[in-house]
């Protein structure tokens, strides 16, 4: 909604995406993003995150602890450094010195999941841990301009140092701003060796609709992984002329669209 109005009132759709995203990177409540996001095995809340412009630019910032926006300090990777990507305590210290204050983002009940975890430490990536896991957001501007985002800390009670797919320009985020963009969530390694992304803009760049292209995505990850049933990848597009398609793995996901000032929530449709 945030990054919908935003939008509506002629923002640019970079900001859009940034400003968007974030109001889950602050939700306590959601324990896949942010603040109060899941730790790994070992108690270190980890961030992984990316940004996309219009122009092609990209940010990307992994393993980052202590800040909540994580997407803000990918996006002054972007704009105030001749890199790409920043990881762990060099991107912390990069965030300090662009002025992010220091948070601890393991919250009281995030720490006492990881207590109640702890117990048996079964490491089972839950399929769909919540309606909204990873952020993954695109946005158009009406200079018809497409910017993406995607947040998140990476799968629960993950190995102390695993970065996942969200932070990774073409696998977690996409975008050409001719042909259009494309986002992911779910299992990162699965997608990570998909190039899922970047996949499902090239197949929107050779014709086919935004749900086409979700789903030979999904398909090209269901041909590799006999485990599939395991676990969820699902992917999110738009193309230049703002038609959307999704398609995940398993049921249970469902995505937002916000159009000409509304909001509405869209089930996915799933392979299995
Ligand atoms: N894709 C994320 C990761 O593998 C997790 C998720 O979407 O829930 O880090």
């Amino acid at each position: 909604i945030k990054a919908g109005e935003m939008l509506t009132a002629d923002a640019t759709a970079l900001d859009a995406v940034e400003q968007g995203v974030m109001v889950e990177e602050a939700n306590l409540k959601n324990t896949t993003v942010g603040k109060g996001g899941a730790p790994d095995r070992e108690g270190n809340v980890t961030l992984d995150a990316c940004i996309m412009a219009p122009d092609g630019n990209a940010g990307s910032v992994v393993y980052l602890k202590n800040n909540t926006h994580a997407v803000s300090v990918a996006r002054k990777v972007m704009e105030d450094t001749p890199h790409v990507m920043l990881a762990g305590e060099g991107a912390d210290q990069f965030a300090r010195k662009k002025g992010f204050a220091k948070v601890e983002l393991l919250t009281e009940e995030s720490e006492k999941a990881y207590k109640e975890w702890l117990i048996k430490k079964e490491y089972i990536p839950l399929i769909n841990i919540e309606n909204h896991d990873t952020i993954g957001m695109l946005c158009i501007d009406k200079n018809g301009d497409i910017a993406g985002a995607c947040t998140s800390s990476g799968l629960s009670y993950k190995m102390n140092g695993r970065v996942g797919d969200s932070p990774l320009i073409g696998s977690g985020l996409f975008l050409d701003n001719e042909i259009g963009g494309a986002v992911a969530t779910g299992m990162g390694e699965a997608i990570m060796k998909n190039l899922s992304s970047f996949l499902i803009v090239e197949l929107m760049r050779n014709g086919k609709t935004p749900q086409e292209a979700c789903e030979i995505a999904v398909h090209r990850i269901i041909k590799s992984n006999p485990d599939y049933k395991d676990f969820q990848a699902a992917f999110i597009a738009v193309n230049k002329a703002g038609e959307t398609g999704s398609y995940c793995i398993q049921k249970g996901f469902s995505y937002v669209k916000y159009q000409d000032g509304r909001n509405e929530n869209i089930p996915s449709s799933y392979y299995f």
